[in-house]
């Protein structure tokens, strides 16, 4: 494997941020990580896996580890039978790319996924989700290098320890490393339209449920998705920069008090989960609010923006004041979606 030297980091970074990494690599198989692994024990460093760096803030400073951009592709389809399909994603596919093909295929459960940034091997991680539906809803194993051994090890489902927006990798970064994950599709399903602003769409459109299929639902979520999401590729943005909070019941009923409208929703474990978008528009007023080159997008506000020429430090710092500004009206403490690197 080829280690490279200095190589600037704000390439790989949505964002647009990032010093440079002072050992740089590509895996393009298992072998490769495990190389990468053996390289950073006798280096006595750590190893940082890179994939689309789509949920990632990295550091200003030069970055002292292993940089690994996870390159691992291939997309294998086994038929269970005439109907189900199970699929093995290297982890450095592009997941968007996945779910095109899924969709292509005519076969149902990862359609309302549609349109989410990243690699194949960053999704487990934090347990995408969006419009109703979880990785963790279709995901059957991941397959892992584990960091302290270099020994393969695969995970099933119910030894992810998925969540909301989390999972086992994401409790314990830098243990494992992802090679591939293991999903199972299937041509029988139903469209998943519960999600309100599907459903808007839906009844907008005059879409009747006889055309439902997982290709109009993949170009519903993305048409909606385009008119709230900023385009990746035009601004420096990692997306939803914070997860939305799920707080206890008795705390939810105090803010409901002070703010009469505040949307809620009830969790499995009966905690309230509370769409953060709501309060920084109506409570705190941010959309569009900037500083600098750092801003909220205009049209959702969750969605930290770089306008061009900001720093990590700059955007690092702006988080802070907004999750100040949350916790000062509302006393919730919100924790980062985005991964945000330490510059120490
Ligand atoms: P939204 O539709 O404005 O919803 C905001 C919040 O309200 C989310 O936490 C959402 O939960 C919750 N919510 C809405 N309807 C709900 C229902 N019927 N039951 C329970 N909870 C409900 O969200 P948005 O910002 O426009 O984003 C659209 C979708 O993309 C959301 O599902 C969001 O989570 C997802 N998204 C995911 C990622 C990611 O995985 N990295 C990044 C950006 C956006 P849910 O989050 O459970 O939907």
């Amino acid at each position: 494997m080829n280690f490279r030297k200095d190589i600037p980091l704000d390439q790989f970074s949505t964002f647009k941020t990032g010093g440079k990494a002072e050992i740089f690599g590509e895996a393009y198989s298992i072998e490769d990580v495990k190389e990468a692994i053996q390289e950073a024990k006798n280096k006595r460093k750590g190893v940082f896996v890179l994939g689309g760096g789509s949920n990632v803030l990295i550091p200003d400073d030069d970055f002292n580890c292993i940089v690994l951009k996870m390159n691992i592709k291939g997309i294998e389809w086994r038929n269970i039978n005439d109907e189900e399909f199970e699929v093995e994603i290297g982890a450095g596919e592009n997941w968007d790319g996945l779910v095109e093909e899924s969709v292509n295929k005519g076969l149902y459960r990862v359609e309302n996924l549609s349109g989410i940034p990243g690699t194949v091997g960053a999704a487990p991680i934090q347990n995408i989700g969006a419009y109703g539906t979880e990785l963790s809803d279709t995901l059957s194993s991941v397959k892992t290098i584990d960091v302290s051994c270099g020994k393969e090890k695969v995970f099933k489902k119910n030894e992810c320890e998925f969540s909301y927006r989390n999972s086992i990798f994401k409790k314990y970064p830098g243990h494992f490393v992802i090679t591939s994950i293991v999903l199972k599709l299937s041509r029988k399903g139903k469209a998943n339209v519960n999600y309100k602003d599907i459903g808007n769409y839906i009844s907008e459109n005059n879409i009747s449920s006889d055309e439902l299929n997982p290709s109009i639902l993949r170009d519903i979520v993305l048409s909606i998705r385009r008119g709230k999401f900023p385009d990746i590729k035009k601004y420096g943005t990692a997306g939803s920069f914070f997860k939305n909070p799920v707080i206890e019941k008795e705390e939810f009923d105090e803010l409901k008090r002070k703010f009469p409208n505040i949307p809620g929703f009830k969790t499995e474990s009966s905690r309230i989960k509370i769409p953060l978008a709501w309060i920084l528009d109506n409570v705190l007023n941010l959309k569009g609010f900037r500083e600098g080159n750092v801003g909220c997008f205009e049209k959702q506000p969750l969605v930290i923006v770089n306008f061009g020429g900001a720093s990590s430090k700059e955007i690092k710092n702006f988080s802070e004041l907004i999750k100040k500004r949350i916790k000062d009206e509302t006393n919730i403490d919100v924790d980062n979606e985005v991964n945000v690197l330490s510059d120490k």
